[in-house]
């Protein structure tokens, strides 16, 4: 569909990849296409199921049109969307494991990724076991024969640990096993997954694709060799997000490139400014020189987003409170990803299995959004002024 190939530089193919607007009358952006039945034209057609659209759930011009760009930003072979970013790692996980398998799990993965491990798949007899984010190669040492599938997530949901990620791969590729990555963080745009050994990329395209918080949206995807596993499971599954749903990750998409460019400066700059102040104990941010995941993000990745956390010295529940509640452009809630900043308490500890987690203070995990810099950083200087008066 796309005439874009010729074109290596992201910031063109956020525009034109999956566009074709010769094919709806010029219009610029694919419609949403509505629907469930696909009409043929003859019973020898319908038998031949010659078409390239043949029911709603199965795909629309609008979802290839999605799909086609993502593969293309990430250089994947294909895309598959889902109707939430959960969707997304659940279909890539269920795609290559069956009963009596066993998958090895970062400790540092989105919360919800190690429920459905620890529900779902232990029912149906599949055995994960959690590592340390930051084993590298040493993930050798924890392959059995059964070892199917290496989830990886980097930076690390939380916490950002930045995972050694060829090296990772190499271990599970002399082993047999599919490495599959969350790649939310990063978005196509700022780390390349098949570049980098993963046969399996996933995105919460809730987040930083959709880009406006206004709705639900995942994708997998897949290099060649992994394509067929993932389509049959996504297929399988019944999985297919709403046509609004859809087009607005096309839409999200095209502005990707310019939002992230703000989104990175306003973190790295919230963060730098924070690093200085004496409420903060440590800023964690994998873009910062000096932060534990710095060289391996140098080496791997070509930008930062607006997510990173902070660990306070230690202050009463009272005083964080203060702090919180009275925040004007800093919303507390979940999710990330949208133009808006947002900022939210975790405590890792009580989750963890492979690594601990130990800092005196609470710690916070910031989303820098898209307003003016100085306005965040004063909203966070008086929430601070709130937290000295209850100390
Ligand atoms: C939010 C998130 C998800 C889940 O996405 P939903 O669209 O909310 O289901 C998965 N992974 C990471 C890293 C996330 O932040």
């Amino acid at each position: 569909m796309s005439k874009t190939t010729k074109h290596s530089k992201s910031a063109t193919r956020l525009v034109h990849a999956g566009r074709d607007p010769r094919r709806f009358d010029g219009f610029v952006n694919t419609p949403i296409y509505r629907g469930s039945t696909v009409l043929f034209p003859t019973f020898a057609s319908l038998l031949a199921d010659d078409q390239p659209y043949s029911y709603g759930r199965n795909g629309t011009p609008t979802v290839d049109a999605l799909q086609a760009a993502l593969a293309e930003l990430e250089g994947g072979h294909a895309s598959f969307l889902t109707p939430s970013g959960l969707s997304a790692i659940t279909t890539a996980l269920q795609s290559f494991v069956s009963s009596g398998d066993h998958i090895l799990v970062s400790d540092s993965v989105y919360r919800p990724t190690r429920r459905f491990c620890d529900t779902v798949l232990k029912r149906f007899g599949i055995v994960t076991t959690y590592y340390d984010p930051l084993i590298g190669s040493g993930i050798a040492d924890l392959m059995t024969e059964r070892t199917r599938l290496v989830f990886t997530e980097s930076p690390g949901s939380q916490t950002f640990e930045v995972q050694d990620i060829p090296a990772i791969a190499q271990a599970a590729h002399a082993a047999g096993a599919v490495v599959v990555m969350d790649n939310t963080w990063a978005t196509p745009l700022f780390f390349k997954p098949f570049d980098h050994g993963v046969d399996v990329s996933v995105h919460a395209a809730t987040k930083y694709i959709v880009g406006h918080a206004d709705a639900m949206l995942g994708v997998v995807t897949t290099n060649e060799a992994t394509a067929a596993a993932v389509a049959k499971t996504h297929d399988a599954l019944g999985l297919c997000p709403g046509p609004e749903d859809v087009y607005l990750g096309l839409r999200g998409l095209r502005t990707l490139g310019v939002r992230l460019r703000q989104h990175q400066a306003s973190a790295l700059t919230l963060a730098d400014w924070l690093a200085e102040r004496p409420e903060v104990a440590q800023v964690i941010h994998p873009a910062r020189p000096g932060d534990r995941g710095h060289d391996i993000w140098k080496r791997d990745f070509t930008g930062s987003s607006g997510l990173f956390a902070i660990v306070l010295k230690p202050v009463s529940r009272e005083a964080l409170a203060a702090m919180l509640d009275d925040l004007e452009l800093f919303g507390m809630g979940y999710s990330w990803g949208g133009y808006e900043s947002l900022i939210l308490p975790i405590d890792p500890r009580g989750y963890r299995t492979a690594t601990t987690w130990q800092t005196e203070g609470p710690a916070l995990r910031l989303h820098a959004g898209l307003e003016d810099v100085d306005d965040l950083k004063a909203d966070l200087e008086a929430g601070f002024e709130r937290m000295a008066l209850l100390g």
